[in-house]
């Protein structure tokens, strides 16, 4: 088992990941590039866990061991003696082929990268590595605690081995580990591109908009939330970062072209829940 897990990026996805394993027992060590983004996700994770506990979802104790297991880690090198160390910053090839370089100099000959990616394909995040068969898709849902299924990815040389470690985790963890091959967008974001791209090409054509797309697809279909609710859930950057990633993969397969929709409100800083706007406002 894992004894001790670094997650590096401290955002929506990031700050989810490490309450999930240090709610589970484990160690977690958060890192982020901006040092105010560490301090925002383990705020974050406090007020999260003491609603819980006030709500006698968990107890005193459980809440003091759990914030204990939580730390910052101001640095990549304060990483060194993790054994698991999971990558949640932002989808970009080389950014994160540059980030496990580095982590693969510091950290022991069998600790485990894991990938977060939404999109990305695993091999080729493991392309830059010297170990490539210790490299993963780790792939979570927001909010992490509560989407209880993670896809864990086998790369073309991940070691079967490390996919069963990570199976073993989430297990512990609670969650689902659905075993998904190394396919564009994987099982979930393939199968979840209609739900998007169509809902922005009615959105586009001017046949609804977007509160009417969402509750006609919410209230027919029995999806959770609509396809714009999920957006700017998700993120309007990681969204069309994953629209292009899948397109582009596919040998731009008609089917999956992204939205020309998403482009102009994400140069208007209109990110979705995290910027206070994105198709709907939060503020
Ligand atoms: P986010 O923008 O909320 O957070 C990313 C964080 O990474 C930021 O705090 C940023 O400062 C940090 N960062 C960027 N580059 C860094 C680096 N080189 N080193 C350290 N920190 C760095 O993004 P997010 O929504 O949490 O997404 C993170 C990853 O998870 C992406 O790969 C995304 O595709 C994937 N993902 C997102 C969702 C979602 O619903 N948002 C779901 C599944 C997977």
């Amino acid at each position: 088992m894992f004894k001790r897990i670094g997650v590096i990026g401290s955002g929506a996805m990031g700050r989810g990941i490490a309450q999930l394993f240090a709610t589970a027992g484990v160690e977690v060590l958060l890192h982020d590039s901006r040092r105010e983004a560490i301090d925002q996700a383990l705020a974050y994770n406090r007020e999260t866990l003491e609603r819980a506990a006030a709500r006698g979802r968990l107890g005193r104790a459980e809440l003091d061991a759990t914030l204990a297991r939580l730390q910052p880690a101001a640095s990549l090198t304060a990483l060194a003696d993790c054994d698991l160390l999971i990558e949640a910053i932002v989808e970009d090839l080389e950014a994160k082929q540059a980030l496990f370089c580095e982590l693969e100099a510091l950290v022991a000959a069998d600790a485990v990268l894991a990938t977060n990616t939404s999109s990305l394909s695993v091999t080729r995040i493991a392309s830059a590595c010297r170990h490539p068969e210790r490299v993963a898709g780790f792939h979570f849902f927001n909010p992490v605690p509560l989407m209880k299924i993670v896809e864990v990815i086998r790369g073309e040389r991940t070691d079967p081995q490390v996919i069963e470690r990570l199976a073993a985790l989430a297990e512990q963890a609670g969650h689902f580990p659905a075993r998904t091959p190394d396919s564009p967008g994987f099982l979930v974001n393939h199968a979840g591109r209609a739900y998007g791209t169509e809902a922005l090409r009615i959105l586009a054509e001017g046949v609804a908009t977007p509160a009417q797309i969402d509750r006609i697809l919410r209230d027919s279909l029995g999806f959770r939330m609509g396809p714009f609710e999920l957006i700017d859930l998700v993120g309007l950057d990681v969204t069309q970062a994953v629209m292009e990633s899948v397109y582009r993969q596919f040998y731009q397969d008609p089917r999956y072209t992204p939205s020309w929709l998403v482009a102009p409100r994400l140069a208007a800083g209109l990110l979705g829940r995290k910027s206070g706007q994105g198709f709907y406002r939060y503020l």
